[in-house]
């Protein structure tokens, strides 16, 4: 690892001493090396059932000093949102307070088994209930399963729905409008559901216009997939006009509300057309994730799409919680058991210690967040769209280009100044694109030491650009060759 004194960090601002090279466990096992002591065995030894017999598994020989050390060093290495800002645009990597986490790790709910009688989890169910209520108050929508995985899992639920209801009115439809600032997603789910996904472009202020899908909404088409805001950080502020057109040629509006983050407490979508909208509990109720973890994407219904939502249902009758599998129109189950629980009692604590004011203010203070960003770094950064952005603003590495130097230069330089990059590359529809999400968690001071290190990165582009294209210099690993490891993955030591 290259350190010379002229680094930002050696300037003060971080340093990288004290970061140990690690070996693989196997190569450090000694034979004999244990990290426990059980007990003398006082019983007959017995013979291992049939099928467990065979060669014992070569697991590593260990003390525990050894294993408590490895996993720590590890560890270090990681960056994550408690380490540091981590401002990826359409992630919403909010902190995540840890009160959540002793809530989720209550024995009551960490305990209970998903096959448990009705009676011994009426505590879970309940959650499970009033969840799905108080999603459906923040959406403004009539009912909500908390079945889905994840956000696209989410989209896929939402766009069986819609297959379903057009397939219960006897005409199945064979499109879906998708504008190009939709998130990725979006046409994949539109796809596995059988559709063909019509991709109609965002006007010139980065929002769909109503010309638009006008001119592509027909009574082939089952609807439209509208991200809200969108990839772009900014507000459809067409929407509601665009829901009454494919309304009248009858369709359904199916809003991805993965970015609800920017709009709790100000905007209901229920109100203004959507009929289907899926949420990522992860990312707007306060879910650690990233990494491929487990994730809940909710969705929430208007009351004519109820009877399609997934079963089981908890239902609440004469005061008592029940699951309700009972229902002719239903989808089916879109996983095993009720979904993620452990992302549902995060989400629910996280609900009920903000409150509704709470949460309205924490979407006001991500929409600040991102706009104060937006205004102090487009003199320094290339601004496509120069209005008022949500939760999240998309700068390109136009002005840079003079230098020879890209988006993925700048955010591998940033690195060396302590930030984790911001999301490279995306949204496509912006060539260069550099996508910035503070979300409300990060202080003023946070933000500004931010900018401060992206317009070092933005003068030494100009000045010295070599010091960019083999950035990083300061993490554990230089610059990765991301071909390769797409291409050629080494996946066993
Ligand atoms: C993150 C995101 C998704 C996908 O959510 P996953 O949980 O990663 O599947 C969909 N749409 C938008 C707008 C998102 O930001």
């Amino acid at each position: 690892m290259e350190n010379s004194t002229d680094t930002p960090m050696a300037k003060g601002k971080a340093t990288s001493g004290l970061i140990f090279n690690e070996k693989f466990l196997w190569e450090m096992s000694r034979g004999g090396r244990c990290g426990i002591s059980l007990p003398e065995q006082d019983v007959d030894i017995s013979p291992l059932e049939e099928g467990l017999t065979g060669d014992a598994p070569d697991l590593p020989q260990l003390s525990e000093l050894d294993v408590v050390r490895h996993y720590t060093r590890l560890s270090q290495w990681n960056f994550g949102v408690d380490s540091g800002m981590y401002p990826l645009g359409s992630c919403t990597m909010k902190y995540n307070p840890k009160t959540n986490e002793v809530q989720a790790a209550l024995p009551g709910f960490t305990g209970a088994h998903p096959l448990l009688d009705e009676d011994l989890c009426q505590g879970s169910l309940e959650l499970i209930y009033n969840l799905e209520q108080y999603l459906c108050e923040i959406t403004g929508m009539d009912a909500a399963t908390l079945q889905p995985a994840a956000g696209a899992h989410g989209e896929l639920a939402g766009m069986l729905v819609i297959h379903a209801f057009h397939a219960k009115k006897g005409h199945q439809r064979s499109k879906i409008i998708i504008p190009d600032t939709a998130h990725g997603t979006n046409p994949a789910s539109a796809t596995l559901c059988g559709y063909e996904s019509i991709n109609v472009q965002s006007g010139p202020d980065g929002i769909l216009t109503p010309e638009a899908v006008e001119a592509v909404m027909d009574e082939e088409t089952a609807g439209i997939m509208i991200t809200n805001p969108n990839t772009l950080g900014l507000f459809e502020e067409n929407i509601k006009k665009i829901a009454e057109i494919v309304h009248s040629r009858g369709g359904l509006v199916y809003g991805d509300g993965a970015n609800m983050n920017a709009v709790m407490g100000i905007f209901k979508p229920g109100e203004i057309g959507i009929d289907v909208i899926h949420l990522n509990l992860h990312k707007t109720f306060s879910t650690p994730h990233g990494g491929g973890g487990p994730g809940s994407g909710p969705i929430a219904v208007v009351k004519e799409l109820e009877p399609f939502l997934p079963a089981p249902r908890v239902e609440k009758r004469d005061g008592v919680f029940t699951l309700v599998d009972d229902r002719p129109d239903t989808l089916g189950r879109m996983l095993t058991f009720h979904g993620h629980f452990g992302i549902m009692v995060r989400a629910y604590s996280y609900i009920l210690s903000l409150g509704d004011k709470g949460l309205t203010n924490v979407s006001k203070l991500a929409v600040l967040n991102a706009n104060y960003i937006k205004e102090c770094l487009k003199e320094h950064l290339h601004l496509p769209y120069d209005r008022p952005c949500m939760h999240e603003c998309v700068f390109t590495d136009k002005n840079q280009a003079e230098y020879g130097v890209t988006t993925l230069d700048m955010a591998k330089r940033l690195m060396d100044y302590g930030f984790h990059p911001p999301t490279v590359y995306f949204p496509l529809v912006v060539h260069g694109a550099i996508m910035v999400e503070p979300t409300e968690s990060e202080s003023k001071e946070t933000i500004d030491q931010f900018m401060e290190a992206f317009k070092a990165v933005v003068k030494e582009a100009k000045e010295n650009p070599e010091i960019l294209k083999s950035a990083p210099h300061l993490p554990k690993l230089s610059r990765l060759d991301e071909v390769s490891a797409a291409r050629k993955p080494v996946l066993r030591y």
